[in-house]
C-alpha cells in the first residue's frame, strides 16, 4: 500500500482547497437541512468544473479519472464542512452508467452531472432497516406500469430532492432479496406524501408515503426483480467517500480549539486524552485509505469498508464525548460546536448500516466466524 498520492493528484487537492475557499462559510455538512439552496448552488458550481463526474467514463461526459480524485474531493470537502457527497452523483448514476437503459441515461445523467437534479435513497422501511430485504413496499405490475403502494422511513433529505431511488417488492411477498426491483419516482408524483422526521441534530430526515403511485415500466432501472445485485454494486462505487477522514481532523481541531478556548490546554488529562484522539484520527485514515487502495486494485473492499464504518463513526462520537467528559456542561451549551458534535455524532454508528451488522461483516469475512450468509 502506497501512502503518497502523485503530484498530480496533490495539484487537485490543492485546487480543490482554492475553490472551497469561497464556500468557506458554508457549514452545509451539518446544516444542509436548512441550507440546502446554497448546498445546491455549491453542487452546480461544482458540477461546471466536472466534479460531480469525476470518474465516469468520458464517453458519458465523465473525466475518466481515478477513484483517488473522488476521495481527495470529499476529503477536503468533508474538511471544509461544506457539504456531504450527493448521492446522486455517485449511487445513482453509477447504477445508470451500468445498468440503465440509453433514454434513462439520457434523461438523468446531464442533470445529475452538472448538480442540478437530486435523488434521496428510498430504501429502509419502518420494519426493514437492517433487514433490507424485508421490505415490503409493494410494486404491482399492470400493464406497461406499476401501481406502488407502501411506507419508507428516515430518507435523507427526502423534502429538498427531486427523485426517490426505490427499492420495492416486485416479487412474491417471501421473496426477499429475490423479488425487489429499483425505480425512479418524483418526489412530488400524485400519491407521493414527504414528512419530516425528528431526530437529535435536526439532520434532515423523512418520511415517504406511497399510496397507488403509478410508475411507468420506464422507470424501472435493471430488471425485474433483480435490484439486490445492482445495489452491492453501487454501494462498493461509494465506499472510497463514505467517510471522509478529513471530518474527523476537523472535529478534533475544533474541539481542541474549545478545549483551549475553555483555559485548559495545559492541562495533562486534556493533553494526553487529545494526542490519544490524534492517534485514533490517524488510524482511522488508514482504514480510509486501506478502502481506497483494495478498490484501485479493484479487490472486493467490503470488510475494509464496514471496519472503516466502525472505526471512523466510533472516534467522530470519542471526540465528541471527550469534549463533554473534559470540559463538562460547558460543552453542552447549545449552540457550541462540541454540543453539535456530541448531537450529530449519535447517529454516525446507525445511518448507512449499524455498527453491529458491520462488525459481522468484518466477522465473517476477515475472521471467519459465523459461517456464510
Ligand atoms: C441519520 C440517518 C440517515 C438515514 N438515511 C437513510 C436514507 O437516506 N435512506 C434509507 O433508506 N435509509 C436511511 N437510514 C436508515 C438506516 O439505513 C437504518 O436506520 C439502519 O440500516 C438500521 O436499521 P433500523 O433503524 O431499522 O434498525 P434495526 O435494523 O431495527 O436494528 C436495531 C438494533 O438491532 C441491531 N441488529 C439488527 N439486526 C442485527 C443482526 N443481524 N445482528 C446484530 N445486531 C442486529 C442493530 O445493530 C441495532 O442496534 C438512515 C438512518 C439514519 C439514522
Amino acid at each position: 500500500m502506497n501512502f503518497r498520492f502523485s503530484p498530480e493528484e496533490e495539484g487537485f487537492r490543492r485546487e480543490v482547497r482554492t475553490f472551497l475557499a469561497d464556500w468557506a462559510g458554508l457549514d452545509g455538512f451539518f446544516t444542509q437541512g436548512h441550507r440546502w439552496s446554497e448546498v445546491h448552488d455549491l453542487f452546480r458550481a461544482m458540477g461546471t468544473r466536472g466534479w460531480l463526474s469525476l470518474t465516469w467514463p468520458e464517453a458519458l461526459g465523465g473525466l475518466g479519472r481515478p477513484l483517488t480524485y473522488e476521495y481527495l474531493l470529499w476529503d477536503e470537502v468533508g474538511y471544509a464542512r461544506t457539504a456531504r457527497n450527493p448521492l446522486s452523483a455517485g449511487i445513482v448514476a453509477r447504477t445508470l452508467v451500468r445498468h440503465g437503459s440509453d433514454a434513462q441515461r439520457e434523461r438523468f445523467l446531464p442533470g445529475i452531472r452538472s448538480g442540478e437534479i437530486h435523488f434521496s435513497l428510498g430504501y429502509s422501511e419502518p420494519e426493514a432497516g437492517s433487514d433490507l430485504a424485508a421490505l415490503r413496499t409493494r410494486a404491482e405490475r399492470r400493464g406497461d406500469a406499476y401501481v406502488v403502494t407502501g411506507q419508507k422511513c428516515w430518507q435523507s433529505y427526502a423534502g429538498d430532492m427531486d427523485y426517490l431511488w426505490l427499492l420495492a417488492r416486485t416479487g412474491a411477498p417471501d421473496s426477499r432479496s429475490a423479488g425487489l426491483s429499483l425505480f425512479i419516482v418524483e418526489l412530488d408524483a400524485p400519491g407521493v406524501t414527504v414528512g419530516r422526521l425528528p431526530i437529535v441534530d435536526d439532520h434532515p430526515l423523512y418520511e415517504i408515503h406511497l399510496d397507488g403511485v403509478v410508475v411507468s415500466e420506464d422507470r424501472r432501472v435493471g430488471p425485474e426483480d433483480g435490484a439486490w445485485a445492482l445495489m452491492s454494486e453501487a454501494l462498493a462505487d461509494e465506499r472510497h467517500i463514505q467517510f471522509p477522514p478529513g471530518r474527523l481532523r476537523r472535529d478534533l481541531e475544533e474541539v481542541w480549539a474549545f478545549l483551549c478556548e475553555q483555559g485548559l490546554e495545559r492541562d495533562a488529562e486534556v493533553r494526553s486524552t487529545v494526542a490519544d484522539l490524534g492517534v485514533r484520527v490517524l488510524e482511522a485514515e488508514m482504514h480510509a485509505l486501506r478502502v481506497l487502495d483494495a478498490m484501485l486494485r479493484g479487490h472486493d473492499a467490503a470488510s475494509a469498508a464496514a471496519a472503516n464504518k466502525v472505526v471512523f463513526t466510533v472516534t467522530c462520537q470519542a471526540i465528541a464525548r471527550a469534549a463533554v467528559d473534559l470540559c463538562g456542561p460547558e460543552a453542552l451549551v447549545q449552540g457550541t460546536r462540541p454540543e453539535l458534535l456530541w448531537r450529530q455524532s449519535l447517529w454516525e454508528t446507525i445511518g448507512g448500516g449499524t455498527s453491529e451488522i458491520m462488525r459481522s461483516v468484518v466477522a465473517r469475512a476477515d475472521l471467519g466466524l459465523g459461517g456464510q450468509r
